[in-house]
């Protein structure tokens, strides 16, 4: 994949310790979603030294954000700075807005009480409208971003309804892809969109060291869950609240569909494999997909070499079918970041020379089936094939753990537009021939569902098939029955 990245969420709610170092270790365990900023947000309840929950003030909120990987953004001194047992996290790859210091999440709001903190993973779609309406009624945006509206218009229901109350009006509003961590008024709570189209899930903390403490997590990924020493409850269901406060738990589930929309993208890519997502480890998603792949498109070949990191669990789960010995012809240089988040062609060019290195006397003579996740301008792709035969190797086999990326995304990453998607309208012999490789294989949206192991209904396919779960104007819909339940 080389589109861009969404974010990554975090919310904390600790009986007794600090929130802010979990968050920190949170980010970093996110960190693969996004590295153009990072922040943290926490409630700082003891302030003033009252020490119990009613003594806080609802605009107690700190928070510290800024540009950058989660380790250049944050040092220690900062860490302790930040009080409070209560916090959110977000780190963050532009999917809209400028990279700048304003649009870094968690982004704070004004409210008639205070303020309001809230990192979000996903995309509204609806924005032009919501804007539209909001600037009329002369609210003042300090970013450019879809995140700022959710803020303003859930500070503008909170005039009316309480936190519940305002969420449910919120999600009346909005269209798209949204993941929320929400702090206020010493209370976290996670949303996720009635599709479930991001990832958000619970786990729950009881830390008998007290290094980290009792309490609750609330995180993009599973991962962050196993790396705090918490036992992952449940993801959160589509639609659904979850409201915490004083460490109890409430679930509120505002929405009911009859199918969810879940963005297959976070198997074959974005997520870390060792995260369990909707109830899948995307390891074994992976490698199922690397099988599959090795039986639509055999081929007579001496080795199976990933594109590193993200072919390395496809190539496995390939080379076991196809009998064929895995080995690596790439070396990556992992100080160096995905080759995608460089802004300018230039800068990206020359991040691919600098990450991978082919090993010669691995490939040399060799006839290569390399295997890579998905392939989206193509442009990387083909300089990877020709360093490859540069280096000896006889020839080179392109396998791609992910059906012709087609069409645009527009519910979560910045995938370019139709014209500069490779596949979009080449036949298999152009995109072949504008990668020089001796062939080229996909795997099948119907391999693909089948690895994922869940009804393609409850899948988001949009960029693959160019149909969009939700309303998009000027694209093909398939509309997803929802209903509001009430409570
Ligand atoms: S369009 Fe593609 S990348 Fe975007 S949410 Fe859907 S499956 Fe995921």
């Amino acid at each position: 994949m080389s589109g861009k990245e969404g974010c990554g969420i975090a919310g904390i709610a600790l009986t007794q310790n600090d929130a802010a170092l979990p968050l920190f270790y949170a980010l970093y365990a996110l960190q693969h979603r996004g590295q153009e900023s990072a922040g943290i947000a926490v409630c700082n309840r003891n302030k003033e030294g009252k020490g119990n929950e009613t003594s806080a003030r609802n605009d107690d909120i700190q928070l510290i954000r800024g540009m950058g990987f989660v380790h250049e953004v944050f040092d220690d001194e900062q860490l302790k700075s930040l009080k409070g047992n209560i916090g959110i996290g977000h780190v963050r790859y532009s999917t809209t807005g400028a990279s700048k210091l304003e649009n870094a999440e968690p982004l704070l709001v004004n409210y008639k009480n205070g303020k309001i903190a809230i990192a979000h993973n996903g995309n509204l779609v609806n924005t032009a409208e919501l804007g539209r309406e909001l600037e009329r009624e002369g609210r003042i945006f300090h970013s450019d971003t879809d995140t700022e509206m959710i803020a303003q218009l859930l500070a503008k229901e909170l005039t009316r309804h309480d936190p519940i109350g305002a969420i449910k009006e919120l999600m009346k509003r909005v269209i798209g892809s949204y993941s929320l961590v929400i702090l206020m008024d010493n209370l976290l709570m996670a949303v996720r969109d009635p599709l479930g189209i991001k990832p958000l899930c619970l786990g729950e903390i009881k830390d008998e060291k007290e290094e980290i403490g009792e309490g609750y997590i609330i995180a993009s990924e599973s991962t962050v869950i196993d790396m705090l020493g918490g036992k992952l409850v449940r993801d959160v269901r589509p639609g659904e609240v979850l409201l915490i406060k004083d460490g109890n738990l409430e679930s509120f589930q505002l929405y009911k569909g009859v199918n969810t929309a879940h963005c297959v993208f976070e198997y074959i890519y974005f997520a870390r494999a060792d995260s369990i997502l909707d109830g899948k480890l995307v390891y074994d998603v992976r490698r199922e997909i690397g099988e599959r792949l090795a039986g639509e498109h055999c081929v007579e070949a001496d080795i199976v070499s990933p594109v590193p990191d993200s072919g390395i669990t496809f190539a496995i789960g390939y080379a076991r079918q196809a009998g064929l010995d895995y080995i690596e012809g790439f070396i990556k240089n992992r100080y160096v970041g995905r080759t995608f988040i460089m802004p300018e062609k230039g800068t990206r060019d020359t991040a691919v020379r600098l990450k991978l290195n082919v090993v010669q006397a691995n490939v040399a003579g060799k006839r290569v089936v390399l295997v890579d996740d998905s392939i989206v301008r193509g442009t990387t792709s083909r300089r990877i094939v020709a360093n490859l035969k540069k280096k000896g190797a006889k020839e080179v086999h392109l396998r791609v753990g992910s059906p012709p990326i087609k069409a645009p995304c527009y519910l979560g990453i910045n995938t370019p537009t139709r014209a500069e998607l490779l596949a979009s309208n080449r036949s298999m012999d152009e995109i072949c021939k504008f990668l020089n490789a001796d062939s080229i294989g996909y795997l099948s949206l119907k391999g693909l569902i089948d690895s994922v192991g869940m009804d393609a209904n409850n899948l988001c396919l949009g960029c693959l098939t160019g149909k969009y779960p939700v309303e998009i104007p000027g694209e093909v819909c398939i509309v997803r029955q929802l209903k509001l339940t009430q409570f």
